[in-house]
């Protein structure tokens, strides 16, 4: 099955993509990831993905489309993947059906306003990755997986929060018609308990199956 999960930042598209894929058994695709991790390779497409990303800008449509199109063609992407974070604009969204055949996508619905107040608290592993929110850290500054001392992304930082809220509503939000006029878009409610989404999710993921 391959799974769009389409949502504004914050909204817990990579924590609802990392729990819905352990239980699928298919790997999670997320562009913002593969764009950090090439920006701490130094390679010629993180160099140019960095200052778009640290404005809160989104990265070209080229740079983006190529990456997707080489990690789907990967062998543990055959049996289905969801991307996250991944299409976020139309013209992404058209390339990606010359790329493959989309069977879901899942639209996490927040308020502005609790998206503002989730990112700009979000601190993350720069080792495993796994996001915290400073409310349930309690005054600790490291990892409780490994121990590495938590980082705020640049591109989390108050001012560039409001930038990155406008550029989903400009650019991505026109996905949830595009989407929905294909009859393939389930909405979720994303100011739910994490638990209660990912059952959601696998619920109506189930039903399309
Ligand atoms: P994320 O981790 O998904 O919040 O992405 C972080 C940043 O990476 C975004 O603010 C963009 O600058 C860039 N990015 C990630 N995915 C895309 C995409 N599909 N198109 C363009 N830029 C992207």
């Amino acid at each position: 099955m391959n799974i769009i999960f389409l949502g504004p930042p914050g909204a817990g598209k990579g924590t609802q993509a990392k729990l819905v894929c352990a239980e699928l058994g298919i790997p999670q695709i997320s562009t913002g990831d593969m764009l950090r991790a090439a920006i701490a390779a130094g390679t010629p497409t993180g160099l140019k993905a960095k200052t778009f990303m640290d404005a809160g800008q989104l990265v070209p449509d080229e740079v983006v489309i190529a990456l997707v199109q080489e990690r789907v063609a990967l062998p543990d992407a055959q049996k289905g993947y969801i991307l996250d974070g991944f299409p976020r604009t139309v013209e992404q969204a058209q390339a990606l059906e010359g790329i493959a055949t989309m069977d879901a996508v899942i639209n996490l619905k927040v308020e502005d306003q609790v998206l503002v107040q989730r990112i700009s608290g979000r601190r993350c592993c720069p080792q495993c990755g796994a996001p915290y929110h400073v409310d349930s850290l309690q005054g600790e500054t490291t990892c409780p997986a490994d121990g590495a001392t938590l980082i705020q992304r640049q591109d989390d930082r108050a001012e560039t929060v409001l930038n990155r809220l406008q550029v989903y509503h400009q650019k991505t939000a026109p996905l949830i018609d595009y989407y929905r006029g294909k009859g393939i878009l389930w909405d979720i409610d994303g100011a739910q308990s994490p638990r209660e989404i990912s059952a959601q999710i696998l619920t109506a993921l189930e039903a399309i199956r």
